[in-house]
């Protein structure tokens, strides 16, 4: 579980810096994008067991970089997380019918956070070894 890497895809520095100190702290690998087509890039080179995705990007926003991953071939068992300050039920929706697994609102719980991230993970790792 620790050696697992997880993709950040977020533009707000200091949030990502929360996501990064808190996951690295729980011992995982971290890869950093602050926009969609560079996280997708890095997606593709990295194949992360998880992706935190940040809805409000840059250009493409975050709904339509997971209808990218989640419709492509080599990325769409890679579990996407929306990460959203808007926790509207409409977004909820919206991220959901784009492939997302789960959904985080900003700020986020910092208890809560590592956990989920880490829940979402091994049940990908249950899921391929069947026991789930
Ligand atoms: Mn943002």
């Amino acid at each position: 579980m620790s050696d697992a890497k997880i993709l950040i895809i977020e533009d707000n520095e200091s949030n990502m810096m929360l996501f990064r100190d808190l996951l690295t702290l729980a011992g995982f690998h971290v890869l950093e994008a602050s926009d969609a087509e560079a996280g997708i890039e890095l997606a593709r080179a990295h194949r992360p067991d998880v992706i935190l995705m940040d809805i409000q990007l840059p250009g493409m926003d975050g709904f339509n970089a997971t209808r990218i991953i989640t419709t492509d071939p080599d990325l769409k068992d890679i579990p996407v997380v929306a990460l959203t300050s808007y926790a509207m039920e409409k977004d909820m929706m919206e991220a959901k019918e784009a492939g997302c697994t789960k959904f985080i609102s900003k700020p986020i719980n910092t208890r809560e956070f590592t956990k989920t991230v880490a829940g979402v993970i091994s049940d990908r790792q249950n899921r391929w070894r069947g026991l789930k």
